[in-house]
């Protein structure tokens, strides 16, 4: 089991004690801990090397209050910084979904294969059909796995939703122009489109999402990325991020042993808020992100 933050850091300055200020030596063996802290947490290298400069930023010439050592200062530091980067300055509202003034608002899902896309539109749909009290539509545009589109139909109906038919002979974009068509005509208020992911980063996988975006204009992208995805999370994140201008981040199986480094090397890339976080493989396991408990949890 590793050492969390505290014990790390007061581990290293149990020899400095009665500093009055955080200064560049007294915090240089300090914040190698916490770095190798985000390391273990799996969090990607530049995320780390960012996050570092800039709470050396902040804690430099912070004055230490008698009652703390320099070490629990600097966590002090360290913990609220990395607050506010999972996004607790970001406010409780960014972690809504929106809702076009126009229905339906339509929700476009993004990411590799395997990271609980399908699975998360099934969680959505039940927390907005029974919390928002909407009217929802889901639609499969994963054209080259038929399997996938039977286990869309069958997550919609668990929780009771309409669901859009699609076969593996249509074109994506055709699909999401259906979908749209019907949910207009049979008053749905959310339209949640699940795309095709592949296992790696696909420029034609790409482009074919980027081309059902640009044909309904959603009003919420979402990229889905797995917390147990570590260091790879921000190459994903970045490729999709440069493909389609998202709104937010769906971080799944964060039931799993991972630290959750992935949240801040997607936060790092994106600067998109995460919006919500997958808990269990059941369709209820969907929570609303707590920046401040995940950033906990990074810390160890
Ligand atoms: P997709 O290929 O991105 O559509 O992924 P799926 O929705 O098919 O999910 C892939 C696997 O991950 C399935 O076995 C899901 O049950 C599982 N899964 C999805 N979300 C979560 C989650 O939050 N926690 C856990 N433990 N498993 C999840």
């Amino acid at each position: 089991m590793l050492d969390n933050l505290t014990t790390r850091l007061a581990k290293v300055v149990k020899t400095m004690r009665g500093e009055a200020r955080l200064t560049e030596s007294n915090t240089a063996e300090m914040l190698r801990e916490v770095r190798m802290a985000l390391l273990e947490a799996d969090v990607a290298l530049p995320a780390v090397r960012e996050f570092i400069a800039k709470v050396k930023e902040k804690a430099l010439g912070e004055e230490v209050i008698s009652s703390l050592t320099p070490g629990q200062a600097l966590v002090g530091v360290v913990q609220r910084e990395l607050g506010a980067l999972m996004g607790a300055d970001l406010g409780a509202d960014a972690s809504q979904l929106s809702f076009a003034q126009q229905p339906p608002a339509i929700i476009l899902m993004a990411g590799l294969q395997g990271v609980g896309k399908t699975t998360t539109v099934g969680k959505l749909a039940k927390y907005l059909k029974e919390q928002k009290k909407k009217k929802v539509l889901t639609v499969s545009a994963d054209v080259y796995r038929p399997a996938a589109i039977a286990q869309l139909q069958s997550v919609t109906a668990q929780v009771g939703a309409d669901f859009f038919p699609s076969t593996a002979q249509d074109k994506p974009v055709d699909i999401a122009l259906a979908a749209l068509d019907w949910a207009k005509k049979h008053h749905h208020e959310v339209l949640i489109i699940d795309t095709a992911g592949r296992l790696g980063i696909d420029e034609e996988m790409m482009k074919e999402i980027a081309a059902v975006h640009g044909a309904v204009k959603p009003i919420e992208t979402l990229f889905v990325v797995d917390a147990m995805l570590g260091q790879d999370a921000i190459n994903t994140a970045k490729a999709f991020n440069d493909a389609l201008p998202l709104t937010g981040v769906v971080l799944t199986k964060l039931d799993g042993d991972s630290r959750g480094g992935a949240a801040l090397s997607v936060r790092h890339i994106t600067g998109k808020p995460i919006k919500f976080a997958g808990v269990s493989e059941k369709l209820d396991g969907l929570e609303a992100f707590d920046p401040q408990r995940m950033a906990n949890r990074i810390l160890g």
